[in-house]
């Protein structure tokens, strides 16, 4: 059975600090235990660049760069500009394959202003570009809405979804995938569970979003794409599907939105 992880950030220093061989090591781990394929997610111009080294070291997996809402506290809007050049720079190697994380936060909640900015832009330079974005919206519903019905041309991943099943069908209208990550397996979920049943099939994707947002039965572990399994198995009982039938279906779906095919 092959796995793909639409969502990690395996650059993150949770996994040398606190994973048995570190990046490396959860990679291996998660490798052994069927994931065939990864997206490595850049928050701001740095993580991208070590999302594509990583890239570069392990053949299925794939990059994106992007400024994630959280990361526009770093910038004014005069100095959106610049970085976003340097987005863009990197959107150009070969295995960068979407724009993101970008979003916005209301949780973290950074100037606004800069946030939408930043957001409006880069879904701009992805629809220019051709290339899918990845979208992060945490506490921020409407708004996120709002700025995706504005770009009519942009497509790509609601990344860990967290709204309601009424927005998500009306995002699948609108072209965009759902993803759902461990918090899917959450006993509270329940409103998650009944929008994963709702959404077609072919929309789905799943994700870790590693080191964090480890499924039941590891919450409070560092998470790694071999825990993938638990959320997939969840989504797959929602759906009415076998565990190999959904695995395959978001591979699928996975490799579709990105343009991937897996070596
Ligand atoms: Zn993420």
């Amino acid at each position: 059975m092959k796995l793909f992880d639409a969502h990690t950030h395996y650059y993150d220093k949770k996994f040398a600090e606190k994973y048995p061989g570190g990046t490396q090591g959860a990679i291996a781990d998660s490798l052994a235990a069927g994931v065939c394929g990864f997206l490595c997610a850049g928050t701001n111009p740095d993580t991208a660049q070590a999302s594509i080294t990583l890239a570069k070291q392990y053949k299925n997996m794939y990059a994106s760069a992007g400024l994630h809402p959280q990361d526009t506290a770093d910038y004014s809007i005069a100095q959106l500009p610049t970085v976003l050049s340097a987005v863009e720079s990197l959107l150009t190697h070969p295995k960068t394959v979407a724009v993101g994380e970008i979003g916005l936060d209301y949780h973290w909640d950074p100037d606004r202003r800069v946030q939408k900015e930043a957001f409006d832009a880069q879904l701009s330079i992805a629809a220019s570009m051709g290339l899918p974005a990845i979208i992060h919206d945490r506490d921020a519903h409407g708004d996120t809405m709002d700025m995706l019905r504005a770009h009519k041309d942009a497509t790509g991943m609601i990344h860990s979804y967290s709204g309601s099943a009424e927005m998500a069908l009306e995002y699948v209208r609108m072209g965009w995938y759902i993803s759902f990550s461990g918090p899917l397996t959450y006993k509270n979920a329940q409103k998650l569970r009944a929008t994963c049943k709702v959404v077609p099939p072919d929309r789905l994707l799943v994700e870790t979003d590693c080191p964090y947002l480890p499924p039941v039965p590891h919450r409070g572990k560092i998470n790694t794409s071999a825990l993938m399994i638990y959320t997939l198995e969840t989504m797959a009982e929602c759906v009415g599907i076998s565990i190999q039938e959904m695995a395959a279906q978001t591979v699928e779906n996975t490799c579709r939105l990105f343009h991937i095919a897996l070596l």
